[in-house]
């Protein structure tokens, strides 16, 4: 099993359908110990039926925009975990009013969040878990490496109408992933980015005409099909496993094959 004896923290469970759920389980099967976090009270419950089904032991609260939290859900997996092997940031947050019309329109306030959530929130994790993720104390020096993975979309790379707001934080979340692995390569840390193609989940029905998306990639994409949560998932135990271990400051499209079309 690729993640067998490995410890992680996977955040953005919100139901069935998140993608943060396919990778939870994914990396179960793989042999994982995993703890999950939910954004609030509201999601609690959901997560909590979710992960007993796997025999997750560990949750906790964290809501990415409150530094405290942070630093609590760090302090808990040192408690429950003392080292962590993966952190897996499944995290975005936009208001509906700025996922349409014209990005011109975009509000500061509306900008902001959307930054602080969907971007930021990976640059603060990291920092608060470094720590735990730190492999450069090894005797034989880095043997195992640890991981850290975020999801973003074409929209960071490429104008998606409406996406907007969520396609400039996408942007600036794949910069962070580069900047991230450049400070954290030496402490044996990796940091890489799963570029999905659209999907129908909580966060995804937010973005205007979003069904248009899904409903277009039989026809344009390269394997005519959309891709599942299963499918994004695979990628994503590959790069918190040793299997990339030589892997970092990547960004992997697992879209079917979308981005590479020009028309
Ligand atoms: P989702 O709604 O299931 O997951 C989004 C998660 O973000 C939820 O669990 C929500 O609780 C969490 N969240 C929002 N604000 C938060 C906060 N302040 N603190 C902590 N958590 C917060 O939707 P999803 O599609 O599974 O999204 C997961 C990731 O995948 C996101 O980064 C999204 O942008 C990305 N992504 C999604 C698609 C798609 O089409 N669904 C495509 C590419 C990338």
């Amino acid at each position: 099993m690729l993640l067998s004896g490995r410890k992680g923290v996977i955040l953005g469970v919100a139901n069935k359908r998140s993608i943060a759920w396919a990778i939870a389980k994914a990396a179960h099967d793989q042999g994982a110990e995993l703890a999950l976090t939910y954004a609030n009270d509201r999601f609690k419950e959901g997560v909590v039926e979710l992960g007993d089904s796997l025999g997750v032991k560990h949750y906790f609260p964290c809501d990415v925009g409150r530094d405290q939290e942070i630093t609590a859900l760090a302090d808990s997996l040192k408690k429950t975990f003392g080292q962590l092997d993966f952190l897996v940031h499944a995290v975005a947050f936009a208001k509906k009013e700025e996922l349409q019309g014209g990005y011109v329109d975009t509000s500061r306030e509306g900008y902001l969040l959307a930054q602080e959530i969907s971007s930021f929130s990976l640059t603060a994790l990291c920092k608060a878990c470094k720590p735990l993720l730190d492999r450069s104390g090894q005797a034989e020096g880095i043997e195992r490496t640890a991981s850290v993975l975020t999801l973003t979309y074409l929209g960071g790379q490429r104008v998606v109408p409406n996406y907007n707001v969520m396609g400039v934080a996408k942007a600036a979340l794949e910069a962070s992933v580069r900047y991230l692995a450049a400070d954290l390569g030496p402490l044996g840390i990796r940091v890489n980015a799963v570029s999905a193609g659209p999907i129908k989940t909580l966060s995804a029905a937010g973005v205007s005409s979003f069904s248009t998306l899904l409903d277009q990639m039989p026809d344009r994409a390269p394997l005519r099909k959309n891709v599942t949560t299963e499918e994004v998932a695979d990628a994503s135990v590959f790069f918190l496993s040793e299997m990339a271990r030589g892997v970092t400051g990547e960004v992997l499209f697992v879209d079917a094959g979308f981005h590479a079309m020009g028309l």
